[in-house]
């Protein structure tokens, strides 16, 4: 006679514990929530975490708002199921963004465009650091004025290096002849399409009466030479940072296929500061 089914006594399995940032939360039922997160260890995991929107003890502290980097204890049963998150543990070290709707703003473009590329159990270590050296940037005191440039421009440098990481950065050369933008060279637009994506010198464009978008000379020298670590020394100028923004915006969305819902949130602050 088979005895009594041990799947439900069964503990199932240990909880891990993994650093976490995270990336996106939904309600759930009466008092759950569900929630991605990007680990170290395993890339994206999403879990529910049962009560969190009574629990105090378990993740009290802000430690389920997106944009928080933590420690999480994972229940992980397979690789196809929710997982479990059982409680957060605070992480001194972690940065805490400053109440700012624009950080904030700047914050979740970082967290949708990692939520758009990175892959459940796929870890990339590489996209790990970059997110929370750049969720460091923004939460560090910002001392330019106004003080919106510099995070801005860093926001610019976080999306480019991430970008370059994924394989889809802008490539800065002229897409029919092969001209890299550079300071010796005369001072007139060039333009850039996000589609491709592609620039195109001042000469190829006349030479091919090409009508597209321009870009001043000045800011693709800027993008191409973007600084590594992420802060950036000099924040780049209000026009400059608007059309980078856009470009950058427009190429996101064709790569990935959706609407960022916070590039429209960015787009309104910067309308209205
Ligand atoms: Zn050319």
């Amino acid at each position: 006679m088979p005895g009594p089914s041990k799947r439900h006594r069964s503990p199932g399995p240990p909880s891990q514990r993994l650093g976490g940032i995270v990336l996106y939360r939904i309600n759930s039922g009466e008092a759950d929530l569900i929630v991605s997160f990007l680990t170290m260890e395993m890339g994206i995991l999403t879990a529910i975490a049962k009560n969190a929107r009574k629990s105090i003890k378990r993740f009290g502290g802000g430690l389920l708002d997106p944009a928080r980097a933590a420690y999480y204890y994972f229940k992980i049963r397979n690789h196809r199921d929710l997982c479990l998150v059982e409680r957060g543990e605070d992480n001194p070290k972690a940065p805490i963004l400053p109440n700012l709707p624009l950080i904030h703003a700047l914050a979740s473009w970082a967290l949708e465009l990692v939520l758009a590329f990175e892959m459940p159990f796929n870890p990339s270590l590489d996209a790990f650091n970059l997110l929370v050296r750049h969720l460091k940037d923004l939460s560090d005191p910002l001392p330019t004025e106004p003080p919106a440039l510099e995070a801005r421009t860093a926001s610019l440098v976080f999306t480019h290096h991430y970008l370059k990481k994924t394989g889809f950065a802008p490539n800065f050369q002229c897409h029919f002849c092969g001209k890299v933008p550079s300071v010796e060279l005369e001072d007139l637009p060039w333009s850039w399409d996000f589609i491709a994506p592609k620039i195109i010198c001042p000469d190829c464009l006349k030479i091919r009466g090409i009508v597209a978008p321009r870009v001043p000379l000045g800011l693709l020298v800027a993008l191409k030479k973007l600084p590594f670590p992420m802060r950036p020394v000099f924040p780049l100028p209000d026009d400059w940072l608007t059309l980078a923004e856009h470009y950058y915006g427009d190429l996101v969305e064709t790569i990935t296929g959706r609407s960022l819902k916070s590039r429209k949130v960015i787009e309104e602050l910067n309308r209205l500061s």
